[in-house]
C-alpha cells in the first residue's frame, strides 16, 4: 500500500485516477512494478522516462487497455477492474493520432460521439463547432485529414478524444511525429485548452523538457518503477535519485565524505585521489529522511548553470575535454581528476580552467 501522500489523500475530495500499488507482467518481463500515484481533479500529470520503462503499459492500464497483474486502478472514486475502455470516462489520444481518412475533419471529430452523447443536452453539430472552434479549427470543418498540417491533424484528434467530455484525458506521445518547434508551440495550446476545459489530464513522453514545460506534476519512470512524483521544480532543484538527477537535464553529481558540519554547512570531502574539500549548504532538517553524520558517505548534485568558471568559493581545477556552442550557453565539458564535468561558459576557456560554486547550488541526493 502506497503512502496517502502519495495518494493524494490530503485533498478534500478523492483524486480522479489513483494507480495503487499496480503492476503488469507480461511473461517474465515485469513492465510495470508496483507503481503509485494519485492524479488530482483539473490537475496535469505526466509520466517521463527513457525507451521501455513502462510509461504507456500504465497509460493503457488506466484506458482499460490492460489489466493489471496486481494492484488496484480507480478513476473517480470508482474501481475500473474489469471495466472495458469505452464504458471509462476518459478521452484516448494516441503517438500515432490515426484520423479516419475517409472522414473529413467534422466526421472525425463527431466520431468521438458515436458512443456518447454530446454534454450539457447539445447537439452533435454544436458540440463539433464547439470543438472546432477550441481547437482552432474554424472553417476547416470540410477538409480532409490530408489536407491539414501534422499539428492540424493533431488538434482534430485531440478534438474527437474531448468530444463526450470526458473527466480524464489520457495522451501518449501525441506529438512525437512533429518538428521540435511545431511541439513547442502545440504544448502551449495543449495546456491552454486542458486549463480552460480542467479536464484531468495523464501524458506520456520521453522529452523530459517537455514534461518540466507542461505538467503540474511529474512522475519519473524507470525500469516500471516511479522514481521520484513531484512538481517540475521540486523534479528539478530537488531530485531524490541520481537517476533523476542526471535524466533531467545536464547534471554534475558528486561522492563525498561528510568531514565536518555546523548548523549552516557541510564540508565534504570528495571522493577521489586529489584531496578537495568543499563547503555545502546544510539542507532544512525536514528535507532528508535522516539525520546527517560526520563521516558519512554523500551524494551532491550541482547543475550546470551553477558551477561557473571563475567562481572562487570551492574552486575546483579542470582540463577543458570540448566545448559545444548552442547559441543561448556553451556548453563546457571539463576533466576534473578523471571526472567529467559539464558546465556553461564561453569559448573563450582556454586549455585549463577553474569552476566553482556556491554553497547553497549543491543538492543533496538521498538514494542511489
Ligand atoms: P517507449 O517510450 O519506448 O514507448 P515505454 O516507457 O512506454 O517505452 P512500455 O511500452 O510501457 O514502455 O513497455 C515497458 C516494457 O514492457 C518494455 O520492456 C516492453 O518491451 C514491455 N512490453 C510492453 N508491452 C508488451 C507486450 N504487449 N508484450 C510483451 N512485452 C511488452
Amino acid at each position: 500500500m502506497a503512502d496517502s501522500e502519495q495518494l493524494g489523500r490530503t485533498d478534500d475530495h478523492p483524486p480522479t485516477i489513483v494507480l495503487d500499488d499496480v503492476s503488469r507482467d507480461y511473461g517474465a518481463t515485469t513492465a510495470v512494478d508496483g507503481v503509485s500515484f494519485a492524479v488530482r481533479d483539473g490537475e496535469f500529470f505526466t509520466l517521463v522516462g527513457p525507451s521501455g520503462c513502462g510509461k504507456t503499459t500504465t497509460l493503457r492500464l488506466v484506458g482499460g487497455f490492460e489489466q493489471p497483474t496486481a494492484g488496484r486502478v480507480q478513476l473517480s472514486g470508482e474501481e475500473m477492474v474489469g471495466v472495458p475502455p469505452e464504458e471509462r470516462d476518459i478521452g484516448i489520444v494516441f503517438q500515432n493520432y490515426a484520423l479516419f481518412p475517409h472522414m473529413n475533419v467534422r466526421e472525425n471529430i463527431a466520431y468521438g460521439l458515436n458512443f456518447t452523447d454530446p454534454p450539457d443536452g447539445q447537439t452533435k453539430a454544436e458540440r463539433v463547432d464547439e470543438l472546432l472552434s477550441l481547437v482552432d479549427l474554424d472553417g476547416m470543418g470540410e477538409r480532409d485529414p490530408d489536407q491539414l498540417s501534422g499539428g492540424q491533424q493533431q488538434r482534430v484528434a485531440l478534438a474527437r478524444a474531448l468530444a463526450p467530455g470526458p473527466s480524464v484525458l489520457l495522451l501518449d506521445e501525441p506529438m512525437s511525429a512533429l518538428d521540435a518547434e511545431l511541439r513547442e508551440r502545440l504544448r502551449v495550446e495543449l495546456k491552454d485548452i486542458q486549463q480552460t476545459l480542467g479536464v484531468t489530464t495523464l501524458y506520456v513522453t520521453h522529452d523530459q523538457e517537455e514534461a518540466l514545460a507542461i505538467s503540474d506534476r511529474v512522475a519519473v519512470m524507470r525500469d516500471g518503477r516511479i522514481e521520484q512524483i513531484g512538481t517540475p521544480r521540486e523534479i528539478y532543484h530537488q531530485p531524490a535519485t541520481r537517476f533523476v538527477a542526471e535524466f533531467i537535464g545536464d547534471n554534475n553529481v558528486f561522492a563525498g565524505e561528510i568531514e565536518e558540519m555546523d548548523s549552516k554547512t557541510l564540508s565534504v570531502q570528495l571522493a577521489g585521489d586529489a584531496p578537495t574539500v568543499v563547503d555545502i549548504e546544510r539542507p532544512a532538517e525536514d528535507r532528508l529522511s535522516t539525520e546527517l553524520q560526520t563521516g558519512e558517505e554523500i551524494l551532491f548534485c550541482v547543475r550546470p548553470e551553477s558551477l561557473v568558471v571563475g567562481h572562487e568559493k570551492n574552486a575546483l581545477n579542470a582540463s577543458v575535454e570540448s566545448t559545444e556552442f548552442l547559441g543561448e550557453t556553451t556548453r563546457v565539458q571539463l576533466d576534473w581528476n578523471g571526472k567529467p564535468l559539464l558546465v556553461h561558459g564561453d569559448e573563450t576557456v582556454g586549455e585549463r580552467t577553474s569552476v566553482g560554486f556556491d554553497p547553497k547550488n549543491a543538492h543533496i541526493i538521498e538514494r542511489e
